[in-house]
């Protein structure tokens, strides 16, 4: 017999009779980008632009943000690029966005709430995105990470307008932004599921505590059922619904989101070629059948021994 499908791929991300899937790049500095290329990522799905200034003392100028930004672009001139703006506070700290001490940090002021804090930095970062993107040629969006509501996401979008960037769109990363994805994409160009974050807020299991790490599986139904109700307001919509957060890099898992209405997955540069494998390896009824499977079942467990019984290779 032949060897399985998964070692090979055409750099498209499709199933088997043609249903597209992005299958996109995480990165956070040049080297990320070029091994997001090598590996034949279609674009970046997320940018995390604070992995840029983890060491930072104090706020980067707009030229050297500009300048930054610029060389994570370079490599895509042409594709599609999700920036999203800093995501400070909780597990990734910055020095010059540093919050008054709180209890508990990830519940507190941290992400977008950040930005409504200091307008003026996010002003001076989508400034030097705005740049970037001009000096890179890449097709650049922008993404606002950890949204609760509506407000915030017309809020973010109204700012992104006025930088005369041309697309906006927000993280899912809080189960009341899956709860209003229809309300949310009302006001944004698209989503992108952080299943970390989601999956942390969801289960009430801190994502850094490896005590509580079983409730943070991606496979939990529980979670896979909010990511299906954003699927389903995204196709109800007409807009993008991507997942970018680790959930994305489990091929089997992979198949599952695109059956839930997923229209891009971003990951590791280590996992795109398996990923654009198991999506090449099946048709679009397999993965609605996975999705359904998996949804269904009663715990993580369960949740994968269904969809293992869904063929996964047509070789
Ligand atoms: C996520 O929360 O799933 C995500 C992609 O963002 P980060 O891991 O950077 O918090
Ligand atoms: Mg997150």
């Amino acid at each position: 017999p032949r060897a399985r499908a998964a070692v090979e791929w055409s750099g498209e991300g499709v199933t088997a009779d043609g249903h597209g899937v992005k299958v996109l790049g995480n990165v956070g500095a040049p080297s990320d980008a070029h091994a997001a290329v090598d590996a034949g990522a279609e674009g970046v799905g997320l940018f995390r632009t604070e992995f840029c200034y983890l060491d930072a003392a104090t706020e980067p100028s707009v030229e050297r943000q500009r300048a930054a930004y610029a060389e994570v672009l370079a490599p895509f001139r042409g594709k599609p690029v999700i920036v999203r703006t800093l995501d400070a506070g909780a597990d990734k700290p910055l020095a010059f966005l540093a919050p008054e001490p709180e209890p508990n940090p990830a519940l507190g002021v941290r992400g977008l709430r950040v930005a409504v804090d200091r307008p003026d930095v996010l002003d001076r970062q989508l400034a030097a995105i705005a740049g970037a993107a001009a000096d890179s040629g890449a097709e650049v969006s922008v993404m606002a990470p950890m949204v609760a509501t509506a407000e915030e996401a017309a809020w973010f979008a109204e700012r992104v307008r006025a930088a005369r960037l041309e697309r906006s769109g927000v993280m899912i990363e809080v189960p009341a932004a899956a709860l209003a994805a229809r309300e949310i994409l009302a006001a944004v160009d698209f989503v992108s599921i952080g299943t970390n974050d989601l999956a942390q807020y969801t289960f009430a299991a801190d994502r850094q505590v490896g005590a509580v790490a079983a409730l943070n599986d991606p496979w939990q139904p529980a979670l896979l059922r909010l990511v299906a109700m954003v699927g389903e307001a995204a196709r109800a919509a007409g807009k993008p619904a991507g997942v970018c957060g680790e959930a994305a890099a489990d091929p089997r898992l992979a198949v599952v989101l695109t059956g839930l209405g997923i229209s891009s997955l971003s990951m590791n540069a280590a996992a795109v070629r398996a990923v654009g494998a198991a999506l090449a390896a099946v048709t679009y009824d397999d993965c609605v059948r996975a999705a359904r499977a998996a949804v269904d079942a009663p715990d993580p467990a369960a949740a994968r021994a269904a969809v293992s019984n869904i063929r996964a290779d047509r070789t």
